[in-house]
């Protein structure tokens, strides 16, 4: 594949819908939208409104004709009834939605006959009045050329809904009068209208029937046609705009203006080449898709055709291959590719002025929402199954048999495509976007080393597949412009992209945040995985590389567009526009480069078994690392094997060193400065509102990359909500957190939170995903956990009274608790309620757990509880009544009677994270003891000679190593073993580290002397958490007990 044909932008950016930017290469087509065919009538107007009764449906009068002429009545005599003396008045108050149809029936009246005049008012609204076919054909010809179009009509209420008998998505714009309480011809309706198109009067083309109605709408200025018979209408219409309005087909719009075709010529072609009869008319219409390459749909009779084209004009060599396109549709054909038939190809200028091709067009369904609307969860499935399906098909393509062997060149597929990429974006760079910078430097060096060669497709999506109009299956791939022989997982992964990308991104629709269980949507690894079984090959080890590659690939031909947006007429607002976009999408292809690297750095078998040398006594000195960047060097410095239990920050892979690296200037930077602020505003009057400084840290923290570190690889394997950091790398830096009690909420990573998001992404549905992890990950809510009860000895869960019962559609809350960590904050927005839903259950069956709003009735808060005089504020602990608080079913995680069980998944990591914070507690404390005892004199010698002191510090550093060790030996085994296996070890560290903590922050406190247990330092504080940390996480008596238990069983 050459450079000139890789420029072409994919269809992917080829606009699908009116909302849509246009963009292609071409050079006689312009970016954004500004390539619209436009005939010079059609730029005059903007939108073309319809009356409905007698333009778009039927006319009652016609009806009202036919019934007259059966009945014997006067011509005129039905309508003149119905809207004269009292009927009169019924009837417009019908029209302004004051009575309903059925009202103004029922008040009808007539000298003679009521009966008749009803049942005719009852045949309008019955099934003779439907959609003029040949309407529907007008309104999305009118559209197909970036017009709008509206409704505007004086109908009414029938049968609970208004009458509007037409195909509503037709329309941008629907007025109606029996909803706006007013009807035509009074002005504010015709105003009304034109306000909601957003157009000028003059603006706009109405039709309608009724003369009075156009005459108004003359005298506002709108340019009008009367309805007499449709066909002239419809011509005059033509004539007005400048474009024909019969013979839409989907997705196609009139001949654009310089693209036009001889149509003579290609009669006689058709003729000689296909046979077709030379006497039936030949229609032509443009498909807005394939702009780079014209194309046309073509009816003659009831043959319908597709033509494509090489451009008109000087063109870049090698470029507009459509023989290509023409040869790989072919030969994939005879391989039992779903492509369309092909036809003919004609290399003789002379024909049709360069060189085209012809195949069969190919009705069925394009769907161009990936989420695909209207469809069932299992007709979703299948779709995205037999897509699947489709493309390996392509890829099972014999290349020699296909004849296709000189089709492209065979490997390094994506090192080629990274170069010239790079090459064109750097063609077209206007300002230095640092994650393309990232990007190019990281993908040269992460290439994939085991590439297959086989035909791909290049553009592999959704909207380029026609399916069967019923049946799950692919009847025919389109656009094969960037098709060439390459790297197969490519395909996959660009097939893949709108997984990624937000639903309303502008180029695309994407399926981002979108509950994709509860759509049959398989998720990207899901279809790859498919994809794999299907092929019958491994896994994909680099996917998150192939994610990226496709995204940089974007980003490339984005800015592209950007530049030639800047120096086009597009506006500015359209400029920064895909600016934007080409930024957004840069950064996206980074994530999943950063997700690769950590990817990476897990699977690495250990090749040298020699542990990383740990430095002696360096453990809190910063490592003597000076990686410039997290990313950059994520290849090069990747150590670890996997299972290898790292006791120094210094054998951490390079990503996570980084990250330690930043979190420690983080700390001395932004958090241990402003401590004695944190702390006074927690002993101030105005203690309960959150402190705006805590609000600056996490924007700091955010933009650092230092958030939501906690949530580990385990829980969140696809990286999809967290950084993807294992127990173990987490522990080294959440010690360093923990050296100062304000540092965890700085960095999203504090507690209760951090057990409720970990709960909500194991346990939660896609929908309470969205509703509270979302908010709680982005750190705008909080959240607490209510599972401690003043009535009952609470260490025992099973002992918990609060109810949670179910009455129809809700669960009854009732129950008194109390030490509801966080229950205080006025952020706090989530409780995780624990309760009985069955008392009579088994005794671990009874609980469940529910998510509760804060603000729903009957939730009261009774007083903050403190530890040791300190309150905790702003999230303090709450004592908490709920009384008849009223939730809805669907709240209840997991189901009923499943409390206890995750009562057991929040005492993993989420608990731990306490005592990885006690060492850092402990450290700092020794720390603070060490330069106290150095600078103070007692007795004639420094106490840091004094012999009790030194011991003392011994001590000290004796029972902090030991703890740690520990702490990260339960990490370690929940990474590679499991939390359930780890539980031993997990007791042991909740019940060593609190202890440990006390007696090491106790020794400083003396050491300090009085100051000790003041607030100018942090140690009273940290003694008051470790001894509330003894309780908090369970009693030590409980651990104790798991603890001698299993060592029982051994
Ligand atoms: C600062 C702080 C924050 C907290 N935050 C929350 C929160 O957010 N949400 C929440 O629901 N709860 C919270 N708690 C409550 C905490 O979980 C409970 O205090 C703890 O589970 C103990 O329950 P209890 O207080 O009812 O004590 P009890 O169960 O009454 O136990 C009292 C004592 O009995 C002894 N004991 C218990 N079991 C045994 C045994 N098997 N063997 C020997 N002796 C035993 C122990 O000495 C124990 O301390 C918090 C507590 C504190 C101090």
């Amino acid at each position: 594949m050459s450079v000139t044909r890789i420029i072409h932008v994919p269809q992917y950016f080829l606009a699908k819908s009116r909302s849509v930017v246009h963009l292609c290469s071409h050079p006689h087509v312009s970016m954004w939208g500004l390539s619209r065919w436009k005939h010079s009538n059609a730029q005059r107007y903007k939108a073309v409104i319809f009356d409905m009764g007698g333009v778009l449906i039927p006319s009652p009068d016609a009806l009202a004709a036919e019934w007259e002429l059966k009945n014997c009545l006067r011509p005129g005599w039905i309508w003149k009834t119905l809207v004269s003396g009292e009927n009169r008045v019924a009837w417009d108050r019908c029209m302004l939605g004051k009575l309903t149809f059925e009202e103004f029936v029922e008040v009808v009246t007539a000298d003679q006959t009521p009966d008749l005049l009803k049942s005719y008012l009852q045949a309008i609204v019955s099934q003779q009045n439907y959609q003029i076919p040949e309407t529907r054909d007008v309104v999305q010809c009118i559209r197909a050329e970036g017009l709008q179009t509206a409704v505007l009509t004086n109908n009414f209420w029938c049968k609970g809904q208004s009458f509007l008998p037409v195909e509503k998505a037709d329309f941008d714009v629907i007025i109606e009068s029996c909803r706006e309480g007013i009807s035509k011809p009074n002005p504010a309706i015709y105003k009304l209208c034109l306000e909601r198109l957003r157009v000028h009067p003059e603006e706009s083309i109405f039709l309608d029937d009724c003369g009075l109605n156009l005459k108004q709408a003359a005298q506002l200025g709108m340019n009008t046609i009367k309805v007499k018979d449709r066909a002239t209408a419809i011509q005059e219409l033509e004539s007005v705009l400048g474009f024909p309005l019969l013979g839409y087909v989907h997705g196609t719009q009139a001949v654009r203006k310089g693209m036009e075709i001889p149509t003579d010529r290609l009669k006689e072609y058709l003729q000689t080449t296909l046979g077709l009869s030379s006497t039936e008319p030949l229609t032509l219409r443009q498909f807005i898709h394939g702009q780079s390459n014209p194309t046309y749909h073509v009816q003659s009779g009831n043959r319908q055709l597709v033509l494509r084209k090489k451009p008109p004009g000087k063109l870049l060599q090698s470029a507009h291959a459509v023989e290509r396109e023409y040869r790989v549709m072919k030969a994939l054909s005879a391989m039992g590719v779903p492509v369309p038939r092909t036809l003919a190809i004609c290399e003789d200028p002379s024909v049709l002025g360069t060189t085209f091709y012809l195949m069969e067009y190919c009705p069925g369904r394009i769907f161009k929402d990936p989420t695909l609307p209207g469809l069932t969860v299992s007709q979703r499935r299948d779709i995205y199954t037999s897509m699947n399906r489709a493309l390996c098909k392509i890829h099972q393509v014999d290349i020699r048999a296909a004849g296709l062997e000189d089709y492209g060149k065979y490997g390094n597929y994506i090192e080629r495509q990274v170069r010239i990429w790079t090459k064109q974006y750097r063609a077209s760079e206007t300002h230095v976007i640092p994650t393309m910078e990232q990007l190019i430097k990281w993908l040269p060096n992460n290439l994939p080393t085991h590439e297959k060669t086989t035909v791909v497709h290049g553009d592999f999506r959704l909207d380029n597949l026609v399916f069967h109009p019923d049946k799950p299956e692919v009847l025919a791939i389109l656009d094969w412009e960037l098709s060439t022989l390459g790297d197969p997982i490519s395909d996959v992964a660009s097939n893949c992209l709108a997984h990624h990308l937000p639903p309303k991104f502008p180029i695309l629709k994407g399926l981002k945040n979108h509950d994709l269980i509860e759509f049959g949507i398989p998720s990207d690894l899901e279809y790859l995985t498919l994809y794999c079984d299907n092929m019958g090959i491994n896994p994909v080890e680099n996917w998150n590389f192939y994610i990226a590659f496709s995204f940089f690939r974007v980003t490339a031909i984005l800015q592209g567009i950007y530049k030639r947006s800047l120096q086009g007429q597009a506006s500015s607002a359209k400029a920064e526009t895909a600016g934007k976009l080409t930024e957004e999408v840069a950064e996206l292809a980074w994530v999943f480069a950063v997700r690769e690297g950590f990817q990476k750095f897990k699977s690495i078998p250990m090749k040298n078994p020699t542990p990383p040398v740990r430095k002696y006594s360096t453990w809190s000195r910063q490592s003597s690392s000076t990686a410039s960047s997290l990313h950059h060097n994520s290849r090069q410095m990747v150590s670890v094997p996997k299972g290898h239990l790292i006791i120094s920050p210094d054998g951490l892979p390079a990503p996570v060193q980084e990250l330690r690296l930043k979190l420690t200037a983080f700390m001395d930077k932004h958090i241990y400065p402003q401590e004695q602020e944190l702390l006074d505003h927690q002993r101030a009057e105005n203690r309960w509102i959150p402190n705006p400084i805590m609000e600056e840290l996490k924007c700091e923290a955010k933009a650092n990359g230092l958030w939501n570190l906690f949530l580990p690889l385990k829980t969140d394997p696809g990286i999809k909500y967290g950084a993807g950091l294992t127990n173990l790398e987490y522990a080294h830096l959440c010690e360093v957190m923990g050296r100062s009690l304000h540092a965890p909420e700085a960095f999203n990573c504090s507690a209760p939170d951090t057990g409720n998001m970990e709960i909500l992404v194991k346990y939660g549905t896609e929908t309470q995903k969205e509703q509270w992890l979302r908010p709680l990950l982005d750190g705008k809510i909080r959240s607490c956990f209510a599972m401690t009860e003043p009535q009952v000895a609470s260490s025992d869960a099973t002992n918990i009274e609060a109810s949670i019962v179910e009455e129809g559609d809700v669960y009854v809350l009732n129950g008194h608790k109390w030490w509801t960590s966080g229950a205080m904050d006025p952020r706090c927005k989530l409780c995780v309620f624990m309760g009985k839903t069955d008392p009579e259950a088994h005794r671990h069956r009874q609980q469940s757990m529910i998510l509760v709003p804060m603000d729903t009735p009957g939730i009261n808060v009774i007083r903050p509880l403190s530890v040791y005089g300190m309150e905790d504020p702003p999230g303090g602990h709450g004592e908490l009544i709920f009384e008849n608080v009223r939730v809805p079913k669907e709240n209840i995680l997991l189901g009923p009677g499943r409390g206890f069980e995750i009562a057991q998944g929040r005492l993993g990591p989420g608990r731990i994270h306490h005592c990885m914070r006690l060492i850092g507690y402990a450290d700092r404390a020794l720390q603070l003891m060490k330069e106290r005892v150095k600078t103070r004199v007692a007795f004639g010698k420094p106490l840091a000679e004094q012999g009790t002191i030194m011991a003392d510090i011994a001590n000290s550093r004796v029972e902090i190593e030991q703890a740690r060790l520990l702490v990260l030996k339960a990490a370690h085994l929940m990474d590679t073993v499991s939390d359930k296996e780890a539980v031993s070890e997990i007791s042991m560290i909740k019940l060593v580290a609190p202890n440990m903590a006390l007696r090491v922050i106790d020794r400083a406190i003396q050491a300090f002397g009085a100051a000790g247990l003041g607030s100018d330092y942090p140690l009273a504080q940290f003694f008051g958490w470790a001894r509330a940390l003894r309780l908090a996480d369970g009693p030590d008596e409980v651990h104790r007990a798991v603890v001698a238990k299993l060592e029982l069983k051994r």
